[in-house]
């Protein structure tokens, strides 16, 4: 198989200042080329470190090399000279690139002083250089990328493929360098993997490890599928990865699971819970009333652009007054039995649905602690209320672990299963 290692670089990622997303969404790209992503490492703009990168991930016999950041124009962004001379290759100035780049910073900033002489030239002349022997791939910034094709011999490189820091630069240059001939090269000889994501909700990985033992026994060459499993929010992933000549593996596999846990399964095509509520919804309009997950649930389902189509709006209605005000849950009810109850969750959801004239609403109250609560209904317990024309609302009373930021996260997820099922 076609190993790969991915070096994200910039002290800013090392440190934490901003996350990294270039590395994950380097890996996804690989994985779904065949490739096998052994390492992803971070390094700060020191030289010393990269190199070391280079040589830890050439020593790991690695196939493919890809690089992040430091293709700016200033002192720091040292990546291109850096790479250069771990493979013992000249810098060569390419006059061609210096006239491009120079031309698109005169297009977007044409105020840029010293365009032609000074600090700004020495700039688009830095990012000029191409390492001998390499490629330059076209810039979607100003930065160009680089590929350096694989040397074999006493002192084997990899193919090294050298891409900016911005997301949406390196994102924008990965098909051409893909389409690149030395990457082009060693994708070819990376295999023909299927990939498929099976998502569960409410099944334990504990249930799942079991299955997956006594599956073993009755499916042969299980071992020949690579899987993955995940919990998050509450569900399960479990990624499988196979050679396209063993697919029927998965299959045999698939159906051993639907076989135990067919009520838990509820994605087998990739897709997700909020993939899955839109096409629930079919059209019909949402909205939400929410106590302690505080907006999240509104926020989840407002999260793809082309939402307004079905999301009406959501109530915070946070406080006992609130949740009279703006959901018409009478004051009486609540002093009853509570505002964590089923009996405010459903009129709130049904207050939700006649206030913002919806055909779905859906409901969340809750202790989400670390204070709050009490022996019937301890830090975890939430309420839930679906209110759907023409049906009756339904309700449902969950208890969650964790702390205060997990017991909101699992109430949002668990929200939106109830809309679904
Ligand atoms: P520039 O020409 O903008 O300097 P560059 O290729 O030198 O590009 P960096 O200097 O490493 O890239 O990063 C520039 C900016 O891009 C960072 O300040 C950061 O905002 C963003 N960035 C860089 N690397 C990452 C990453 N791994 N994840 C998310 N954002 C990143
Ligand atoms: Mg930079």
């Amino acid at each position: 198989s076609v190993r790969a290692g991915i070096i994200v670089t910039g002290t800013e990622v090392l440190t934490g200042r901003i996350s990294d997303l270039n590395g994950p969404w380097l890996s996804d790209q690989l994985l779904k080329l065949g490739v096998d992503v052994a390492h992803i490492t971070i390094c700060g703009d020191r030289p010393a470190d990269l190199t070391a990168q280079l040589r830890f991930l050439t020593e790991q016999g690695v196939d493919l090399i890809v690089t992040s950041g430091g293709l700016g124009p200033t002192a720091d962004d040292l990546t291109v000279p850096t790479v250069a001379e771990y493979c013992d290759r000249e810098l060569l100035l390419d006059p061609e690139l210096e006239e491009h780049i120079a031309g698109v910073i005169r297009r977007f900033r044409p105020d840029t002083p010293d365009l032609d002489t000074g600090p700004t030239r020495i700039g688009i002349r830095k990012q000029a250089h191409v390492p001998a022997g390499a490629t330059a791939l076209p810039p979607t910034g100003t930065a160009p990328g680089v590929v350096i094709p694989a040397v074999a011999g006493d002192r084997p490189v990899p193919t090294i493929v050298i891409l900016p820091g911005p997301p949406g630069e390196l994102q924008a240059m990965w098909p051409s360098a893909v389409a690149s001939p030395a990457v082009a090269d060693v994708l070819a000889r990376a295999d023909d993997l299927q990939q498929h994501t099976v998502r569960a909700y409410g099944l334990h990985e504990a249930q799942l490890a079991e299955t997956l033992r006594r599956a073993e026994s009755e499916i042969a060459g299980l071992e020949r599928l690579e899987i993955t499993t995940c919990l998050r929010h509450g569900e399960l992933d479990m990624v499988t990865r196979v050679a396209s000549g063993d697919a029927d593996i998965y299959h045999r596999l698939l159906d051993v699971l639907t076989e135990h846990h067919g009520r838990q399964i509820f994605s087998t095509d990739g897709s997700t819970i909020d993939d899955q509520l839109i096409a629930a919804l079919d059209g019909r309009t949402i909205a939400t009333a929410e106590s302690c997950t505080g907006g999240l649930v509104a926020a989840r389902l407002t999260d793809r652009p082309g939402s307004s189509a079905y999301v009406m709006g959501g109530v915070v209605s946070y406080s006992n007054d609130a949740k009279s005000d703006l959901t018409d849950v009478p004051a009486e009810m609540i002093a009853e039995h509570g505002a964590v109850s089923e009996q405010v969750a459903a009129a709130m959801a049904e207050g939700a649905r006649r206030r913002l004239k919806v055909d779905v609403a859906v409901s969340t109250t809750g202790v989400a602690g670390p204070d709050g609560g009490t022996e019937a209904k301890p830090v975890g317990t939430v309420c839930f209320g679906v209110a759907i024309e023409g049906r009756p609302t339904y309700t449902v009373t969950r208890r969650f672990p964790g702390d205060r930021e997990r017991v909101r996260t699992l109430t949002t997820t668990a929200a939106l299963h109830l809309v679904v099922a």
